[in-house]
This record gives structure tokens, C-alpha cells and sequence, in this order.
């Protein structure tokens, strides 16, 4: 049986940075904490867990202590009350996230009405809304589009997308949006790892006979690989670790693809490689 896994499996830079960051001032600053977990994966926030980082719901007194602000970032008011309460600030936001935060500014300033394509509750969504002085639209899905009478409303809008979004879904929703608003202008600011990933989770799925996507399933950027894969081959699956893996999916098969979201270690996909190898002895 072939294995072919995909090249761009796994961690992003973003994801890489944050981890690097995180461990790095953990060995110098004492009570370091973080809001909510540093990705969405069961095995990394455990690591980060026993190097002594404390995951916090909400900002308390600060003395003394150290915020590490997420790849995904955060919003300025989060920032804002942090520094208040007296938490020094480590921030690892990841830049290609940064990036979006200085356009969806800049396009404000310039007077534009700021569109969001991304899933509303997602914290980098929340980041980059709660960059802006104006209320951003922020759109998840064609049923979530406003009336035409609203959108009628704005003469001008400028778009930006949540990092980890897929294409295209995005370009159905903007078609949708160009006949409404007269000056739309669009910035695609899904993320490099992200368009390598789901290329990837777009030509895997044609060339072997069973899929298996590896992430958490919490985290986002793993179930739109899922979803992207098992429109193009049925038998995709979706485990967490080796341990989901069924020998039944693999019988008289030749050929497996592989991928992982962002925020899966290589050593849960080396370990899912070297299970299914066994199923061939
Ligand atoms: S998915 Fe993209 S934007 Fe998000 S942390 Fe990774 S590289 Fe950065």
C-alpha cells in the first residue's frame, strides 16, 4: 500500500511561532498565562500546559503576570484592558493574521465599509472586528448575507477573509456581494499554508483511493480540508489520532493520502503513517 502524505501537513508557520514564542518565555517570565487555548489541538495545549502556561477565560489582575496573545491575535480592547490590569504583553500573533488587521485599518480609514468573510465566533474573526472603530459585517456563509437593502446601503466596501478560509466558498459570497455594492474591493488575505493545504486536500483525494484528514475536531482549518476532501472521495476520514484508525478502511487498498490541519504535530501523523503501514503486514 502507498502512503503519500501531503507536503504541507501540519503545523503553519504561524502555529510553529506562537509554539516557539510561547516556550521560549515561559523560561524567562514567570506566570505566563494565555486566553483560551494557544491552537485547537488536545496534545499541543497539554504541551504547553506542562511547560507551565496557564490558560485563563478572562483577564483578572495582572501584577506579575505575563498575557501571551495567540497566533490568531486579538482585539485592541483585549489588549487594551490587559495592559490596564497590569499583564506585560507577549504578542504572537501570527503576521499573516497582522496583515489583515493593517488592511481591514487601513480601508476604514479610507472610509470603507469593512466586510469579514470568516466564521463569526472564530477569535481571529473577533481579532480583526475588534481592530476597527465601525462595526464590521462579518459574513460566514451565503445564508448569512444581509438583504440587498442593506447591502444597497453601502457605497463602498472593502473585503477581508479570515486566514484559514476556503476559496471557494469566499468567491460564491462575493459574487453574491458585487451586484449590490457599486465599489467593492476585495483582498484575499487567506494565508499561504492555508491555499498550499486545501490545494493539496483538492488533489489527493483524486489520486488515492482513501483519504485520511488528521486534526483536532475542533479546529477549523481541519474540517475544511475534511470537507474539501470528501466532496472529491467518499472515503475520507477524519480521526484525531492513530488510535481512530479502522484496518477495515484500508482493506485491498493501494493507495492512501494523507493530510493534517495547522495545528497537528508531525509525531500524530508519523504515528497514524506508521499504524496504517502495520495494517499491510
Ligand atoms: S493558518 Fe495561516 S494565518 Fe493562521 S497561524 Fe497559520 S500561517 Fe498564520
Amino acid at each position: 500500500m502507498k502512503i503519500n502524505v501531503a507536503k504541507s501537513a501540519g503545523f503553519c508557520f504561524g502555529v510553529k511561532r506562537a509554539l516557539n514564542i510561547a516556550l521560549h518565555t515561559v523560561k524567562y517570565e514567570k506566570n505566563v498565562c494565555m486566553l483560551g487555548d494557544i491552537v485547537h489541538n488536545e496534545d499541543v495545549v497539554k504541551t504547553i500546559s506542562e511547560a507551565g502556561i496557564k490558560k485563563i477565560g478572562r483577564l483578572s489582575s495582572g501584577k506579575g503576570k505575563t498575557l501571551l496573545i495567540r497566533a490568531h491575535g486579538a482585539s485592541k480592547t483585549t489588549i487594551r484592558k490587559a495592559k490596564n490590569a497590569g499583564y506585560n504583553i507577549i504578542d504572537a500573533t501570527c503576521l499573516m493574521v497582522k496583515e489583515i488587521h493593517k488592511i481591514a485599518t487601513r480601508k476604514e480609514k479610507q472610509g470603507y465599509k469593512i466586510i469579514v468573510i470568516g466564521d463569526k465566533k472564530h477569535d481571529e474573526v473577533k481579532g480583526i472586528t475588534g481592530q476597527l472603530k465601525k462595526r464590521a459585517l462579518v459574513i460566514d456563509s451565503l445564508k448569512s448575507i444581509p438583504s440587498v437593502t442593506s447591502l444597497k446601503k453601502y457605497k463602498k466596501a472593502a473585503i477581508v477573509v479570515q486566514s484559514t478560509q476556503n476559496i471557494e466558498r469566499v468567491e460564491k459570497i462575493i459574487n453574491r456581494l458585487e451586484k449590490h455594492i457599486p465599489n467593492l474591493e476585495f483582498y484575499n488575505t487567506i494565508c499561504q499554508p492555508t491555499t498550499c493545504k486545501q490545494q493539496e486536500a483538492r488533489n489527493l483525494p483524486l489520486k488515492n483511493e482513501v483519504m485520511i484528514i488528521i486534526g483536532s475536531k475542533t479546529s477549523a482549518n481541519t474540517k475544511r480540508l475534511y470537507e474539501i476532501s470528501k466532496s472529491l472521495n467518499k472515503k475520507t476520514h477524519w480521526i484525531q489520532s492513530q488510535k481512530d484508525l479502522k484496518k477495515v478502511w484500508f482493506l485491498r487498498v493501494n493507495s492512501v493520502g494523507i493530510t493534517a490541519g495547522a495545528s497537528t504535530p508531525d509525531k500524530t501523523t508519523k504515528e497514524v503513517v506508521e499504524r496504517i503501514k502495520s495494517f499491510s503486514i
